[in-house]
């Protein structure tokens, strides 16, 4: 008998205009659970890195004039994929069906028999010019928005486009892949009627920190992208709507807005601090200079976790640590229970907020996340001959256990787990191209001057950013300026800092 072969899916999702926080919930869905992921230049690396590590990947570009492959090809990859029974997500730009060919691809799709399934996304179209400011429509000026395609040259007497219905000034026009044909476009809309004087606005790299918008009017406009060289991929917006920017410009206005912003933290905690840069306007750059390993001999961790309860206190200092102990509890069957009486504290809310996803709510967080700060609170809350846990980085100070072993405590220093440093040699390109370098831990800093030669003299021209006062004691005993010290130890404290920075430096 023939084994059934599993049934085959493809997903036409709508990516959006470029900021991952645009991806709709159902499209990031999918790209965590696809085999396969078939994507164009249009769709961001941020969006792409979303995609489950274990899936296939094929870039299929086309781009206007360096199409990577024909229409056709795609068609048939997208069309074999799904007949060999894999989950296929076809990601586009903005959205599926807005110049972007997802109405063809659906239908070989089904005369091929392979079942699909549509995700709408953002269109650059409203998007591009909502992030610049511009409503596509406001009551004051227009009743309706036309979005049409530029790409199909006016002049040549071939295009299907009637510019005597488009040249209505109380309605907006806004166009797509038009920055080739925009001369002849002005000239048409001009030749029916539309005013001189009309704004115009072109917005390109819209909702991603890289974006520029050029204002001008009908009879400027072409004139302007000749001066500054505006260049694809852009949306071209014609209408008086344009006028709203003045008043709700919004996006590109922030301080970090545009700015490259290098996160060495190890990947598998920078997600947050990502997200919030992409808020912000900035990109981040991951380059994680540390990477969490297990410790070299994991035995003691063992012991400590089976005997939680023998402590008075059980102390972690990072996400990490919370993270090892409950690998360690989990593998030896256990659980939260066998804290039993030991009362618990975390360095850092963060570090609280993982305990309270195992279900353990911290009974100490200390108000500043330092070390120093967190001897003096076990100090005040523990006797003489109390035993405590510190679990936490093979790497770990002990100036936290030395204060308390002074005066009496018994403390255990268990490694939960080490950091080692990476070796990715491509950090150091990404750090040149950076205009903030960020630090969460002084072994961030440490390893990225073993991978960065030159750092020193190449941070005269960044601003490094560091996330509390031990981060920036170890890039000042590096030779690096702390330009920015957070106030709170954490990824917001941090970014509100570099916020205030930039915002000093750009006045
Ligand atoms: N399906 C896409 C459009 C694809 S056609 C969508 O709905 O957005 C390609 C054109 O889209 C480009 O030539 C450009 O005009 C526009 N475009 C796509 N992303 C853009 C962005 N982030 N900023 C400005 N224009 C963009």
């Amino acid at each position: 008998m023939n084994e059934a072969r599993p049934r085959g899916k493809v997903w036409l999702i709508g990516a959006g205009p470029g900021d991952p926080g645009l991806l709709t919930v159902k499209a990031a869905r999918a790209l965590g659970a696809c085999d396969v992921l078939v994507y164009d230049y249009l769709a961001s690396p941020a969006i792409v890195a979303l995609s489950s590590p274990a899936c296939e990947r094929i870039y299929v570009g086309k781009k206007a004039g360096s199409h990577t492959l024909s229409q056709d090809e795609i068609t048939a990859i997208i069309v074999r994929l799904g007949r060999e029974g894999r989950r296929v997500v076809r990601l586009k730009g903005g959205d599926v069906f807005v110049f972007a060919r997802g109405g063809e691809e659906a239908a070989e799709l089904r005369r091929a028999g392979v079942a699909f399934e549509i995700v709408p996304g953002i269109t650059s179209a409203i998007a591009a010019p909502a992030y610049a400011g511009i409503p596509v429509t406001h009551r004051d000026y227009n009743t309706s928005f036309t979005i049409a395609t530029g790409h199909e040259d006016p002049t040549k007497g071939y295009s299907s486009l009637d510019f005597a219905k488009l040249a209505n000034p109380s309605q907006t026009l806004i166009f797509l892949m038009a920055m080739s044909n925009l001369a002849g476009i002005v000239e048409r809309l001009r030749e029916n009627g539309m005013p001189g004087d009309l704004p115009v606005a072109i917005v390109r790299e819209g909702t991603k920190p890289a974006q520029e918008t050029l204002v001008g009017t009908l009879d400027t406009i072409v004139a302007d992208v000749e001066r500054t060289r505006f260049a694809a991929p852009a949306i071209v917006v014609i209408g008086n709507v344009v006028r709203e920017r003045e008043h709700i410009r919004w996006f590109d206005t922030g301080p970090l807005f545009g700015k490259r912003v290098l996160v060495t933290r190890p990947r598998s905690q920078a997600t947050a601090f990502a997200a919030a840069l992409w808020e912000a306007g900035a990109e981040p750059v991951l380059a994680p200079t540390i990477e969490i390993r297990p410790p070299d001999d994991p035995l003691p961790a063992l012991a400590a976790a089976q005997a939680l309860d023998g402590y008075a206190w059980v102390v972690f200092t990072s996400q990490s640590g919370v993270e090892a102990c409950f690998d360690v509890l989990h593998a030896s069957n256990g659980d939260a229970r066998r804290f039993g009486r030991a009362r618990v504290a975390a360095v850092g809310s963060k570090t609280a907020e993982r305990l309270a996803d195992f279900g353990v709510r911290a009974d100490f967080v200390p108000p500043k996340f330092v070390a120093e700060a967190l001897a003096a609170g076990l100090m005040e809350r523990t006797q003489v001959g109390d035993r405590i846990l510190l679990f936490g980085a093979q790497e770990t100070r002990d100036v936290v256990a030395g204060t308390l072993r002074a005066c009496g405590r018994d403390v255990d220093i268990v490694a939960g787990y080490k950091t080692s440093f990476a070796r990715d040699a491509a950090v150091a390109d990404l750090a040149e191209t950076c205009d903030v370098w960020t630090f969460a831990s002084a072994s961030s800093v440490h390893a990225f001057l073993e991978l960065v030669p030159g750092a020193v003299d190449l941070a005269q021209d960044k601003l490094v950013a560091c996330i509390g006062p031990v981060t920036a004691d170890a890039a000042r005993e590096a030779g690096l300026v702390p330009d920015i010290v957070a106030e709170t130890s954490t990824v917001d404290g941090l970014l509100a800092a570099m916020d205030r920075a930039l915002a000093l430096t750009s006045v």
